[in-house]
């Protein structure tokens, strides 16, 4: 991995409140295979150096994944580091006082996620045993804290499980490439992306790992709310979003040719017929 790029990513859990309205049709075998492999080459020589992406240890990714909640990742880095080295393992969470592991957190922001990582600690360190964190995305989301999102990317992350995950950013890309109309995100709509990127898994946990780091890098670096880099978009040749907005400007351009020769007094028709005969 290599190379910073604009720092635009951050997690939230997507949300929505409507019903869903259409049926959606899943990729198909061969293009999601296609998609995923391109996107994991893409991550391997452009996804950004970040020190939660070294590790497996399921309680640090968790606090990297709640500290990118709503959060920046330059500013993420700026409190990681110290936070793990205050508190190294679940039971050093659980240990404290809630007030001390606020006060890790300040300046982060949205203190609830820090309320709640204490509230997970002390269920998972309840019984004593390893503490450790289930690898399975259901009991994981019945942690406090823990939404589908975060459950996903601590079972893929972490235990290298074949999870699907889908964040704001995940749901805007696969939106853009295999359904345009799902940007909306409805509650549908948000039904319709998750089975899309449960379609589009690679079977294999560990191939799965780098595909989700892929999907967020994108979402991040280069198919941001803002901006759509499609010039240098790995996933370019499949994205329904940018075969649209090319149509659309053919038809433009041509209606434009159109209203050009009307002002000239001439017919569009007329003036296709005087250029092919050139
Ligand atoms: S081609 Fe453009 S719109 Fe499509 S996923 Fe890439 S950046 Fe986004």
């Amino acid at each position: 991995m290599r190379g910073a790029a604009p720092d635009e990513s951050h997690r939230s859990e997507p949300r929505s409140s409507r019903s869903p309205k259409r049926l959606e049709s899943l990729p198909a075998a061969d293009v999601a295979r296609a998609v995923s492999r391109r996107l994991r080459a893409w991550y391997r020589h452009h996804g950004r150096d970040l020190p939660w992406r070294h590790i497996r240890d399921p309680y640090q990714i968790l606090v990297s994944e709640l500290m990118l909640q709503q959060t920046q990742v330059s500013r993420v880095l700026e409190f990681y580091d110290s936070f793990v080295e205050r508190f190294p393992t679940l039971h050093d969470v659980a240990r404290a006082r809630p007030g001390q592991v606020r006060e890790a957190w300040q300046g982060l922001g949205y203190y609830a996620r820090a309320t709640n990582l204490h509230r997970l600690a002390r269920v998972v360190t309840r019984d004593g045993g390893d503490a450790r964190l289930p690898a399975d995305p259901a009991a994981l989301r019945k942690l406090p804290g823990i939404g589908a999102y975060t459950a996903g990317a601590v079972a893929s992350f972490a235990y290298e499980r074949r999870a699907a995950l889908v964040d704001t950013n995940v749901a805007r890309v696969l939106a853009r490439i295999f359904d345009p109309a799902r940007e909306r995100r409805t509650a549908g709509d948000l039904r319709a992306l998750w089975r899309i990127a449960e379609a589009i898994l690679p079977r294999r946990g560990d191939v799965a790992w780098t595909h989700n780091q892929a999907l967020i890098e994108l979402g991040a670096t280069v198919c941001t709310a803002r901006v759509r880099r499609c010039e240098i978009c790995p996933a370019s040749p499949w994205c329904a979003r940018l075969a649209a907005d090319r149509a659309a400007t053919t038809r433009e351009a041509r209606a434009g040719r159109g209203r050009r020769v009307r002002r000239k007094g001439g017919s569009p028709r007329g003036f296709r017929g005087i250029r092919r005969s050139t």
